[in-house]
């Protein structure tokens, strides 16, 4: 392996020039020897459809890779709530400096500027892309685009599609595939698993797939290879991803020599549904946008909590005056709108007291009533023309303006609050939600430069796979922009000046020695897999490994905890290596199998999540370690000693990995603690 160098390559001169500036110094590859070069593409999420699609279009050859049986099934289906833009459409003070500030803030400081400022001004020219794909943003009466709030900021730039926002991008993305499918300049591959990208002379060669219906090895050979396989929140088995969600592209690359970037910043979302019981292998997310209208609480004192927790009260009981609303009582100014990183400790930080509900008394409310009300009152003024005049023509005014204020709700709301219902059989419109903090994203992943390169030359890494752009805490709705904004607006860019540099005969075939011995490799390793004939199933190991990482490497972290998590995890790891039991063969469609390979190494990233927060003696954003924070139970940050992205390098199969310094930069925002008060 070479000594490896860190350089960002982010643009010198000020921010808002950098990318303008960068785009111009980039090598170009002419339109008519694009046709020469071939790039893969793993992962057809939101980034790898975008970078996909973008990429043919330029006239690269393209073949693209998932593990589901449609692109369209990609972990980015399931977002909900928006994706931010910088549009300033509501007037209300917006602007891409803005948008960059409370990014770099809502990160904790941990992001860098340059990447940071590239998004928020991509961020406009996503929202026009997909509306002339298509996409059905939600639209106000009199036609233009809706916009609504989410955490971290005091303006509204979300654009959403109902609940269902990640569909919709998700459905303009595949049709922009699709017809690069159908012109032919992208090969579509399903149902392939990449278990492991070869690199050859220094740059990233390919990818090997096994085919999961037939298991059958493949070797793809590429100029360039971008890896768009999403997050890796499944290590904590509990979370609110796609069952399927997985890091073992990420890891892969990570064992050839791509460094790992931050790997312990993760993000708990705080409203989520709770957890009930041991049966439970998924978490539901309950979108943000719902603490729009939402306000959450708890009772005031112990007494009423514990009456809740055994069925002797209900939501109802509790007086108004009885009722604590935590987040507005603590933070005045954004309220029930913090980030979710001080929303998630504050209702842990309830639940420790004992202020909890539900029968876990591990849950806190978020209660509609007042909207309901609210919006209610406002259909009647406008539709009736007031009290009076409703209770002459239609009756009871209380009962009017909650049964106008529920059709408000269903229409913002509506397939949310359904599914709340059927997993829940509680109804929210009459109802508060109970809603505890959950797994949801993570803010780590391969480390990059401004161009999205890995360490690896000719391997790029898109969307929730990388670490860049949201530092240690993400903001709500900006997930979809990033994924968007590399694969429409940034890679198509940056990819070039790395083809431009390369003779296209330098494309290894893939029958190549590099080919087969990576071949080879993922083999033996599947074979170990199923040769080991164990007692205890993979879910089993990955449920033990999950409650590992709740535990000591969760919402809250400490010295000691992560000390023994360290222990567990590695005696966990030689336990499946002697004791798992994966049933069925090779050649066959085998989901065992196939979810072995993916412990195996969620297994190796645990431990090495909980390194890299071993090693970061400091609170930051989704990284709270209990040593380090405020008389108030803040985050507390250590900007003299942390302020670095920690990029880790593979040293071999038993060694420690090496810990490498980004240092992080700040000529524009004034790093401060973070206040939302
Ligand atoms: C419930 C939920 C709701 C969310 N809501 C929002 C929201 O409202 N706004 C927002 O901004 N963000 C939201 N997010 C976050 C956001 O959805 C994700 O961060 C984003 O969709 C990730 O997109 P991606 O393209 O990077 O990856 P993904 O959509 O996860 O796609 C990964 C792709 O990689 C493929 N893949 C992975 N590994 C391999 C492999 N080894 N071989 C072959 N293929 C592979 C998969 O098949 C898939 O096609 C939400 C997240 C969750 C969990």
């Amino acid at each position: 392996m070479t000594e490896i160098k860190l350089d960002s390559k982010i643009p010198e001169g000020p921010i808002g020039e950098k990318w303008t500036k960068h785009k111009f110094s980039l090598k170009l590859v002419n339109p008519a020897n694009k046709r020469k070069y071939d790039v893969i593409v793993v992962g057809t999420g939101l980034a790898g459809a975008a970078a996909a699609a973008s990429l043919a279009e330029l006239g690269y050859n393209v073949k693209v890779f998932c593990f589901q049986d449609s692109p369209r099934r990609a972990h980015s289906i399931a977002a909900q709530g928006g994706i931010n833009a910088a549009k300033n459409y509501r007037n209300d003070g917006d602007s891409v400096y803005r948008l960059f500030y409370d990014t770099v803030k809502g990160g904790d400081y941990r992001a860098r500027e340059g990447n940071v400022h590239r998004l928020a001004e991509v961020s406009v020219n996503i929202i026009d892309q997909c509306v002339a794909q298509g996409v059905p943003f939600a639209r106000e009466y009199g036609g233009l685009l809706d916009n609504r709030s989410f955490g971290g900021a005091q303006v509204s730039r979300t654009f959403y599609a109902k609940g269902q926002t990640g569909q919709q991008l998700l459905l303009g993305a595949y049709s922009a595939l699709s017809r690069q499918v159908s012109v032919g300049k992208v090969e579509m591959f399903t149902r392939s698993e990449m278990l492991d990208v070869v690199v050859e002379g220094g740059k990233a060669r390919g990818i090997i797939t096994r085919n999961l219906v037939t298991g059958e090895i493949e070797s793809h050979s590429a100029h360039a290879v971008l890896l768009c396989t999403g997050g890796y929140g499944n290590v904590f088995f509990l979370s609110t991803n796609a069952k399927g969600s997985n890091v073992t592209a990420a890891w892969r690359a990570y064992r050839k020599g791509a460094l790992f970037g931050n790997p312990c910043f993760t993000q708990i979302h705080p409203t989520c549904i709770p957890v009930t019981g041991e049966h439970q292998s998924k978490l539901t997310l309950m979108s943000e946008s719902l603490r729009n209208d939402g306000r959450v609480w708890v009772p005031k004192t112990q007494e009423d909590a514990k009456a809740i927790q055994q069925g002797k009260k209900k939501a109802s009981d509790i007086p108004e005056a009885d009722r604590d609303y935590f987040l507005e009582r603590k933070y005045p100014a954004f309220g029930n709108l913090v980030p979710r990183d001080v929303a998630s400790r504050n209702a842990k930080l309830m639940c420790d007291e004992g202020r909890g509900v539900a029968q876990t008394g591990l849950a806190v409310y978020l209660d509609f009533t007042d909207s309901i009300k609210r919006e209610g009152k406002k259909v009647i003024d406008s539709k009736y023309g007031g009290k009076d005049k409703y209770e002459t023509s239609m009756g009871d005014y209380e009962s009017g303006m909650v049964s106008e204020g529920q059709q408000v709700m269903e229409e913002k709301y509506g397939n949310l609050f359904e599914m709340y219902q059927k997993i829940t059989d509680e109804n929210p419109y009459k109802l508060p939600m109970k809603i505890y903090p959950a797994v949801h994203y993570t803010m780590g992943g391969l480390w990059v430069d401004y161009n999205l390169m890995t360490t690896i030359p000719g391997l790029y890494a898109l969307g929730e796979a990388n670490f860049s752009d949201h530092g240690a805490n993400r903001l709500g709705a900006s997930a979809l922009m990033q994924g968007l904004a590399d694969g429409y607006f940034v890679a198509p860019y940056t990819i070039g000046d790395y083809l431009a540099g390369m003779n296209a005969n330098e494309k290894l075939p893939a029958t190549h020695e590099a080919f087969k011995k990576a071949e080879n490799d993922v083999k033996e390793r599947t074979q170990k897999l199923l040769s080991i004939n164990g007692t205890k199933t993979v879910d089993e190991f990955h449920r033990e490994l999950g409650k590992i990482m709740w535990e000591y490497c969760g919402m809250a972290r400490n010295e000691v905890g992560l000390k023994k998590a360290l222990k567990l995890i590695q005696d966990l790891r030689a336990e499946f290596y002697s004791n798992v039991k994966v049933t069925g063969i090779n050649e066959e469609f085998n989901q065992a199998l196939e979810k072995a390979g993916r412990v195996a190494d969620f297994i190796e990233l645990g431990e090495l999540m909980v390194r890299d927060a071993l090693d970061r003696k400091e609170s930051c954003g989704g990284h709270f370690r209990e040593e380090y924070q405020t008389p108030e139970g803040e985050a507390l940050r250590d900007d003299n000693n942390y302020a670095y992205v920690a990029a880790w390098e593979f040293k071999g199969e038993n060694a420690e990995p090496a810990l490498h310094k980004e240092p992080l930069t700040f000529d524009n925002v004034k790093l401060t603690q973070r206040s939302y008060k």
